[in-house]
């Protein structure tokens, strides 16, 4: 396994790769839900990256940049078993030098949910991705459906500006009590993380209605609410029931549909959904 940082060195790099290359961006601080995504990858693909990269641009001023999780010693030691080919870990100069100027923004899909709570967010995220699509020219693209908007914003970035990339979404890893895996659990001291399971159950009682024949998207919503409103330790943000590609809320639950919500367990800002 290669380790590279700067531009000059992922091109070489990347030039003696075989076959089809697959990418898997990543913000390091790896767990469970990242290496499923590499392992997918390494199934499909001959040659596999993983970038891992902290985007200060998807970051909000009020947010957690500096104090995000990072450990790269350690990211690699996870990686390297998995047979992942090349690593490339950028320096914030090296993405966004002096002057840069250039952005990249979908449109209507970023304004609700995610959008609405975090606005200059998904700016960053497009941005960053298209860049990291020109840079490495994966054949393909992993992404996981932990963050349903940013696969869906990715989705829609891609056939707008003709990548001619696959977007694959990989499925959530959970925690043995449904709590999503996320980077930004090492936050929650023992009581919130218990408390954080609210989100796994609050969706699982909205699915349970969906299933036995629940279509009114918005007795949905109102299901998850009241259950996330019943734990004390949490305050949430928005819930959402909504098309899985355009992200319309709807009114009547047809086709393939988005269960989602976030949540604010004491300082720490957490995400789910679940696939109708
Ligand atoms: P991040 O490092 O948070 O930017 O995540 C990198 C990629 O891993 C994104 O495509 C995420 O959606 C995906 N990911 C994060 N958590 C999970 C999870 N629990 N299950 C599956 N994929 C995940």
């Amino acid at each position: 396994m290669k380790t590279v940082s700067s531009l000059s060195d992922l091109r070489a790099a990347r030039l003696s790769l075989n076959g089809t290359v697959g990418l898997v961006p990543t913000m390091g601080f790896l767990h469970e839900g990242h290496l499923s995504l590499m392992r997918r990858a390494k199934l499909e693909c001959e040659s596999v990256v993983v970038s891992i990269f902290v985007n200060p641009t998807q970051f909000g001023v009020n947010e957690d940049l500096s104090k995000y999780p990072r450990d790269l010693e350690r990211d690699l030691s996870l990686i390297e078993p998995l047979g992942v080919d090349l690593v490339w870990n950028p320096t914030p100069e090296i993405m966004y030098p002096t002057g840069y100027q250039t952005w990249v923004e979908v449109d209507a899909m970023t304004r609700p949910l995610e959008g609405a709570m975090r606005p200059t967010h998904f700016k960053g995220v497009t941005t960053v991705v298209a860049k990291l699509f020109n840079a490495v020219q994966p054949h393909k693209a992993y992404f996981g459906q932990k963050d349903a908007q940013q696969a869906a914003v990715i989705r829609q970035m891609a056939r707008d500006l003709n990548f001619p990339i696959e977007i694959v979404v990989c499925p959530i890893v959970r925690e043995a009590d449904g709590l999503a895996m996320s980077s930004r659990n090492v936050y929650l001291d023992e009581a919130h993380r218990k408390a954080a399971t609210v989100l796994f159950r609050s969706l699982s009682a909205a699915k349970e209605m969906y299933e036995n024949g629940e279509r009114d998207a918005e007795t949905l919503r109102r299901k998850m609410k009241e259950v996330i409103e019943r734990e004390p330790l949490a305050q949430l943000q928005y819930v959402s029931c909504a098309d899985y590609d355009t992200l319309e809320e709807l009114g009547t639950v047809k086709g393939k549909s988005l269960l989602s919500m976030a949540v604010m367990m004491g300082k720490t800002r957490l995400i789910d959904n679940f696939v109708l």
